[in-house]
């Protein structure tokens, strides 16, 4: 069971406070108040996390951190990044506790003098929190982020289209792999046995190889459609059992390539970008296949975690972090059906970030213009996307707020994955109440709550406590029954971290 009677205020006034906000915020945003009150009750007060890092936690001095983040935000949960191994300086994979990580396809040793001790910190900001009455959660993600430099982890990494081992992000470790299965089982289990914490929380930020060929996420547009993956031995095996025929599999993704590097270099196919989509599709249904397979592993692999973490601790909360990515790709949102999850996430944190949401949107439209869209134009295609997501946002070029020749240049001469330099635009709290209520409506009636990542300075600079007030505000009235702060402590203004409080306590949530 989670802790909540640590916390001075009833369910009752909860719900009340939720329902007066709900009908304050409505009328200002002209919203019906019915859609407003439909907020379910919520199992106890509300969840306010805080996203951080172990290391960072310790360098910036843990009383003074925590100090800070209850202070401003009244936080009341730590997610804490804690993997619990790393590489040494060798490239060794090491840990704590090797007795978990048998059989993952590197040689797990213990802690070496140069490591960081992550028993020894984690043991010290735990102590720390509960004399606070705080909780923790583990915040387990492995991808999104430059691979491990572990001597061995490469055999846990996906092939490509043409037989190569991938890098990082949109590529990682193959979610068939049995070395990767068993390295989150030691994971999970490590976690919960050696450290005290109060929930698991699980983030992919990755999808399957027809989205990945398309570059269809923010910043995607320079990604390599000859790159995108899973074709390992474990993929095909696993495929072939179920009648999957990988050889029109990889026929299909051939002509994908071909079709994304026409799109990127201007080349406008004779009868449009959007109807030689089509055709690709008729002819080549494998790609769909195929980007089903990759996804419905991931479901898999996440059932799984669920599975393991509860037959360790059965009252122990597990949930999932969901991508940006499903307000961009209506791809990714069809595949990120949260009601399916209800079988198996006691949380699902969905990212609503308004303040990177509005210039990662742009870079979404820039980079899917460059094929399946690439007959519409920048604005027909952004209207597009606002119809078929449910938003009302600003326009293209009231985002990027420069021209779009400098913009797009610089999209173009980026790393993947990079944000352009820019004074971007924001999306509105009413992005956020829209994703937020979204989630809550699919969960509604199960023991599923949501808890909405909220972004504060999330990569650019642009919340202001204005902003962070409508978000947290849109937040509660959404029906979330927490938000977890993100993403960097180091990266938000204290005024933008203070607007969370100060809401709350005008919420009567803190
Ligand atoms: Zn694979």
């Amino acid at each position: 069971m989670t802790r909540t009677d640590d916390i001075p205020l009833s369910r009752r006034d909860f719900v009340r406070a939720a329902s007066l906000a709900a009908t304050a915020v409505s009328t200002g945003l002209g919203l019906p108040a019915a859609q407003a009150q439909t907020a379910p009750s919520p199992a106890g007060p509300p969840l306010v996390g805080f996203q951080a890092e172990v290391p960072y936690i310790i360098e910036y001095g843990i009383d003074r951190f925590l100090d800070d983040i209850q202070a401003r935000a009244s936080v009341n949960t730590l997610f804490l990044f804690s993997s619990p191994f790393g590489p040494d300086a060798q490239g060794n994979f090491v840990t704590a506790h090797p007795q978990y990580y048998s059989d993952v396809g590197m040689k797990a040793q213990g802690l070496g003098p140069q490591s960081l001790n992550l028993p020894d910190a984690m043991a010290k900001i735990t102590a720390a929190t509960r004399r606070r009455g705080m909780k923790i959660y583990s915040w387990m993600i492995e991808d999104n982020r430059p691979p491990l430099k572990i001597r061995g982890m490469d055999r846990l990494y996906e092939i490509d289209l043409h037989g190569r081992r991938v890098g990082p992000h949109p590529g990682g470790p193959c979610l068939n792999n049995p070395y990767f299965r068993n390295l989150i089982a030691g994971a999970v289990e490590d976690s919960i046995r050696s450290y005290d914490v109060d929930g698991l929380q699980r983030g992919s930020e990755r999808q399957g190889p027809l989205s990945n060929a398309l570059g269809a996420w923010h910043h995607g547009s320079t990604s390599d459609p000859g790159r995108t993956s899973c074709f390992c031995d474990y993929c095909t095996t696993k495929a072939r059992a179920r009648g999957i025929d990988i050889v029109r599999v990889k026929q299909g993704f051939m002509a994908l390539e071909t079709y994304v590097r026409a799109g990127r270099a201007g080349q406008r196919p004779r009868d449009g970008y959007y109807v030689e989509f089509w055709r690709l599709l008729l002819r080549h249904p494998e790609l769909l296949t195929w980007q089903t397979f990759w996804s419905d592993s991931m479901r898999e692999m996440q059932r799984e975690f669920y599975a393991q973490a509860k037959a360790i601790r059965p009252g122990l909360p597990v949930g999932f972090h969901i991508w940006h990515n499903t307000a961009f790709n209506p791809i990714f949102r069809a595949e990120q059906d949260y009601q399916p999850y209800t079988a198996y996430a006691d949380f699902l944190k969905p990212v609503v970030y308004d303040n990177p949401a509005a210039e990662r949107m742009t870079s979404y439209v820039y980079s899917v213009s460059q094929n399946i869209y690439g007959d519409l134009s920048r604005q027909q295609l952004l209207d597009f996307e606002y119809s078929v997501m449910n938003f009302k946002e600003d326009t293209y070029d009231q985002i990027i707020n420069e021209p779009r020749a400098t913009y797009e240049a610089d999209l173009r001469s980026l790393g993947m994955n990079d944000t352009p330099k820019g004074r971007f635009g924001r999306f509105s709290a009413d992005y956020v109440y829209r994703e937020t209520k979204r989630a809550v409506d699919a969960v509604a009636g199960s023991k599923t709550t949501i808890c909405a990542g909220v972004g504060i300075d999330v990569v650019v600079k642009n919340s202001t406590p204005e902003s962070v007030r409508g978000a947290v505000e849109a937040v509660f009235r959404a029906g979330a029954t927490g938000l977890v702060l993100s993403t960097s402590h180091a990266a938000m203004r204290p005024e933008n971290l203070s607007a969370v409080g100060s809401t709350l306590r005008e919420l009567k949530l803190a």
